[in-house]
């Protein structure tokens, strides 16, 4: 199509100029010919061809009409130059009419390009906003988890596998260290990463971890200090695996909520420890309670029992109590409760048992020990108390006691025994004049 102006041109006036000069009747013959020729030049070439080719067939037009001889063949060339330049303003007016339309269709298209390529990143926007919910939601049902996880343990270091467990689940892109304190608020001198945690008191993101810069930026290392109730018991570390895959603010957000649910459970655990050591440890004295005694009886006498190992029961009873509270007074016969449980406490060995079984008794498991032996170490008790008088400001109290030592033989079959046989032996004791020791004989 393109050569149909270059080529089709120069053809067309040679051959006008041949019609002129060797045609008996110049155009008259070739006049249609030319017609179509030139229209299908116009259509193929394009308008400015066109006008070149219609200026051209007037100059041959003009110079036909003035060199012709024939008269009617002069007309033939008017005629012909009128019709060039009709059908030269129809296609052009035609032309024009097309290309305002196909501008108009064009700026329509170009807006409806914008349309779309704002649609498109409308589609994108909403596609991110979508992924990051998406991303939140299962966040927040991570954490979900790991708070249902913190709920179950009551004891401390259960309680702090958990968390970095849970911890290690809600951000499975890091590694998750937990570097507890020796002493609460005490870093060891060498974690220099606690140091710093202790002092910022808070949980903070950083660009790696050779930078102690927090960061709003995404970064490699998160730190969480873990408190427990009044103070801080260690710190946590998240550590990016790969550097591709930082952590970003809302991470470092959710990691501080993780944090503070540790604290609380921690809270809730130690609450719980001095629960449970009131509800096992005797209020005045310090020592076990008789209900702790009584778990504990129930569970060395099995031991005992299912290894064939000796075991031995004393109960001791404080001779003539009553009149220490009547002579001194009741607050000073609580003063000689405590010290009794202090000096019966120093005498046991480590793997003894003392309880305080009532109001002035006290009581001694005494596992792996034959009734000799823990007849032995009851004799010695009595006599230390004996010779040992309770002194309070200018006052010197004497205590005397009274023990029953009853042993594991084969013929008790239940821990019951073992306290009826032992306190069998203690009212001996007290039959027998006090500030004794009695065994349990048949
Ligand atoms: P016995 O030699 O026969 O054991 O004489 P006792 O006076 O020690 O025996 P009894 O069991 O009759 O009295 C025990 C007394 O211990 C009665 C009570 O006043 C006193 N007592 C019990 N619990 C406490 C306590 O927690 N504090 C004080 N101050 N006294 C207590
Ligand atoms: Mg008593
Ligand atoms: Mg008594």
């Amino acid at each position: 199509m393109l050569l149909i102006g270059p080529v089709g041109f120069p053809l067309f006036s040679l051959l006008t100029l041949w019609a002129m000069v060797r045609a008996p009747y110049p155009a008259a013959d070739l006049f249609p010919a030319f017609i179509a020729l030139e229209l299908f030049l116009y259509i193929g070439a394009g308008l400015s061809w066109a006008f070149a080719a219609a200026l051209l067939a007037s100059a041959v037009a003009l110079s036909g009409f003035f060199f012709s001889n024939a008269p009617w063949a002069r007309g033939l060339y008017a005629l012909h130059g009128g019709l060039i330049w009709g059908v030269f303003w129809v296609i052009s007016h035609f032309n024009g009419r097309r290309d305002r339309a196909n501008n108009r269709f064009q700026e329509e298209w170009d807006g409806l390009e914008l349309d779309l390529s704002r649609l498109q990143s409308d589609v994108e926007n909403a596609r991110t906003v979508i992924d990051d919910s998406q991303a939140r939601i299962h966040a927040f049902d991570r954490l979900q988890l790991f708070t249902d996880d913190l709920v179950g343990p009551y004891h401390r270091d259960e309680l702090l596998q958990r968390a970095q467990a849970g911890l290690g689940t809600m951000f499975p892109k890091a590694k998750v260290s937990l570097h507890l304190f020796p002493k609460p608020d005490v870093p060891d001198p060498s974690d220099e990463w606690g140091m710093k945690v202790l002092q910022w008191g808070q949980p903070r993101l950083l660009p790696s971890r050779v930078s102690t810069a927090p960061t709003w930026e995404p970064g490699l290392f998160i730190c969480l200090p873990v408190k427990g109730r009044d103070s801080f018991l260690g710190w946590i570390s998240l550590e990016a695996k790969q550097p591709e895959s930082p952590f970003h603010i809302h991470d470092l957000r959710l990691a501080s909520i993780g944090s503070d649910l540790i604290s609380l459970a921690l809270g809730n655990t130690e609450r719980f420890s001095q629960t449970e050591a009131l509800a096992i440890s005797d209020e005045l004295t310090g020592i076990y309670t008789r209900g702790y005694f009584n778990e504990r009886l129930v569970e060395e006498f099995r031991k005992a029992r299912h290894n064939g190992r000796p075991f031995s029961l004393v109960i001791l009873d404080i001779d003539h109590f009553k009149k220490v509270n009547d002579v001194h007074g009741h607050h000073m016969g609580d003063e000689v409760l405590r010290w009794l449980a202090r000096l019966v406490m120093a005498q046991a060995r480590e793997t003894d048992f003392v309880a305080r079984y009532g109001g002035e008794e006290f009581v001694v498991i005494m596992p792996s020990t034959r009734g000799t032996d823990a007849f032995r170490f009851t004799q010695r008790l009595v006599k230390i108390v004996a010779a040992t008088p309770f002194r309070w400001g200018q006052k010197s109290i004497k205590v005397t006691l009274s023990a029953g030592v009853a042993a594991l033989t084969a013929d008790v079959t239940n821990e019951e025994e073992m306290i009826r046989r032992s306190d069998e032996a203690l009212f001996a004791a007290k039959k027998g004049g006090r500030n004794r020791v009695r065994s349990y004989s048949d």
